[in-house]
């Protein structure tokens, strides 16, 4: 049963709660294999339902992040939240609240925040992850480098889970989408479950 140590619905995010229930309980499967890692950590909402998983299996959660916002995080977009602006950098900033989050849920042992551009820690990556979560930037570009540069590392029987995945275009942007397209027609990673708008993969 899932039983989340923190108020989850006062964490600031995107996650819908079946989602987060659907990637608590993936990660309780995949991690025991190895760490699992996320692509856009923002205010630590999906790290609580992956790192309380980890955790309870032993394992751990990276979360990459800049944590300076996406596109859509910005100053005058749709999800910019002025709350999250740090006035001494002129820009976002959601490793306080990230770590607050982490801190809050007790799970400061088991998800350790890398704080950095995905496509530069992505080039550096070696280790085989148990489950990749990619819920970072949404653009075309940045969607399908964290793809190409993070999904080899996925291990044989580990899962791959994809966010914001809308295939109707009038409920959201395309690249998402087009990635998993992309991961279902390569043929390494067949389709386990979908959920709202998470899909979740596993590699053969
Ligand atoms: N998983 C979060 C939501 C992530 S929002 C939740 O559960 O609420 C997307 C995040 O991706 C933002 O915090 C943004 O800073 C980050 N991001 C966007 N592009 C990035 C990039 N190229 N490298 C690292 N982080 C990026
Ligand atoms: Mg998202």
């Amino acid at each position: 049963m899932l039983s989340l140590p923190i108020e989850i619905d006062a964490v600031k995010g995107f996650l819908d709660p079946d989602e987060g229930a659907a990637l608590y309980h993936a990660a309780r499967s995949a991690a025991p294999l190895g760490p699992c890692l996320e692509i856009g950590g923002y205010c630590g909402k999906s790290a609580v339902y992956l790192g309380r998983a980890c955790q309870e299996k032993g394992s751990t959660l990276f979360s990459v992040d800049h944590h300076r916002g996406s596109e859509e995080n910005q100053p005058g977009w749709g999800y910019h939240d002025p709350d999250l602006w740090d006035h001494k950098a002129d820009a976002m900033d959601t490793l306080p609240f990230f770590r607050e989050t982490i801190r809050q849920a007790a799970l400061e042992e088991t998800v350790i925040p890398i704080v950095g551009r995905s496509e530069q820690v992505g080039r550096l990556w070696a280790t085989p992850l148990a489950l990749l979560f990619i819920d970072g930037g949404h653009t075309h570009d940045a969607a399908f480098a964290d793809y190409d540069l993070w999904s080899p590392h996925v291990m044989p029987g580990g899962l791959l889970a994809i966010h914001d995945v809308f295939p109707d275009p009038k409920d959201g942007g395309r690249p998402p989408y087009e990635v998993y397209l992309k991961a279902v027609a390569s043929g390494v990673f067949e389709d386990l479950a979908a959920v709202k708008s998470l899909r979740i993969l596993r590699r053969g």
